[in-house]
């Protein structure tokens, strides 16, 4: 999905369930991003080009595992508020799991979840645009 569908889906839900933080804000807008940093094409993953040769795109980092693995790292550094991060990786997972590559969130195992949204495409457009919208609402509505 385009990085601006992870980012507004994840700010979107963000808003409607929690109250606003700066830092929060910072957590969930780095955990919505921090999956492709296993896709070298990717905002982040352009700077750790390594972690898709080592890794490979949507296996470990677009997973439960990873999930767990990421959230339990940044919890023992920073505590209850990094769950937000695992709050924006979850719904980056829930996003890509409507991509028609699908991911494995239970990888190693080879059980794929997929949709019939193509990577900037047009409703991969439009879902960034209605939450957007959506959060436009939220925030001044
Ligand atoms: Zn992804």
């Amino acid at each position: 999905m385009f990085f601006l569908t992870h980012l507004f889906s994840a700010l979107f839900f963000y808003f409607l369930f929690f109250d606003f933080s700066l830092i929060g804000l910072f957590f969930v807008s780095v955990g919505s991003l921090f999956p492709d940093v296993d896709y070298a094409g990717s905002i982040l993953g352009r700077y750790f080009k390594p972690v898709e040769f080592v890794f490979g795109h949507r296996k470990f980092f677009h997973s439960i595992v990873g999930l767990v693995f990421f959230s339990a790292c940044l919890y023992y550094f920073f505590g209850t508020i990094a769950l937000f991060f695992s709050f924006g990786f979850f719904i980056h997972l829930f996003f890509d799991s409507l991509n028609f590559s699908g991911i494995r969130w239970f990888y190693p195992l080879k059980i794929k979840v997929k949709g019939v949204v193509r990577a900037g495409g047009f409703l991969d457009i439009v879902f960034s645009i209605v939450f957007f919208i959506g959060i436009i609402f939220l925030l001044f509505l």
